[in-house]
């Protein structure tokens, strides 16, 4: 039997490295606060020694040629995508601002793609590149848009797909890549 020290809910059944996320991520911790901005600051200083600082691009639309300008991490930035100015322009399922048309799909290539947008095999969030797993963003299998597909080691995509952790590991993937995610 394991309870959290902080809530009091039974942890029995997660793994020992997930129970150890719950007690520190705990909303119930006192410290909790602190906890979250020294994590903030963490994972934005890692991101930025990984991926750089973000800047401005000025981009065209491949639709309506409109000019306009994207805030993309450095690495990150790609010239060679397709950029949409606006979800009409877009005009394909998951589509937005920031949205690169579908390339080929199925699971070997947009691996391949994740790989060569991120310039590693590791998890956007911990680095950890033992194992590594490919999450679709709106969990659509076929949407291999830049921005739909992370990187993220098993606990972390375990994470992703528990409502309860869901939303902290989204918070963590919107601080590493902006607005370039869907
Ligand atoms: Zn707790
Ligand atoms: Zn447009
Ligand atoms: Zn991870
Ligand atoms: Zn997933």
């Amino acid at each position: 039997m394991h309870l959290c020290k902080y809530c009091q809910v039974d942890n029995t059944e997660l793994s020992i490295s997930l129970r150890a996320n719950h007690t520190r991520w705990c909303k119930e911790r006192p410290d909790r606060k602190e906890v979250d901005e020294l994590h903030s600051l963490a994972l934005i200083k890692s991101a930025n020694n990984r991926w750089g600082v973000f800047k401005d691009y000025d981009v065209t639309c491949s639709v309506c040629k409109k000019l306009f300008s994207v805030n993309v991490r450095e690495k990150l930035f790609d010239p060679n995508v397709t950029f949409h100015c606006s979800k009409s322009c877009a005009n394909t399922k998951g589509g937005n601002a920031l949205s690169i048309k579908n390339g080929s799909t199925g699971r070997s290539s947009y691996r391949a793609r994740a790989f060569k947008m991120y310039g590693s095999k590791s998890c956007l969030i911990c680095g950890f590149d033992k194992v590594v797993e490919i999450h679709h963003i709106d969990h659509d299998h076929d949407n291999n848009k830049w921005g739909n597909i992370v990187i993220l080691c098993p606990n972390h995509h375990m994470m992703i797909h528990r409502s309860k952790y869901s939303e902290e590991v989204k918070s963590d993937i919107k601080r590493i890549l902006g607005g370039w995610v869907c």
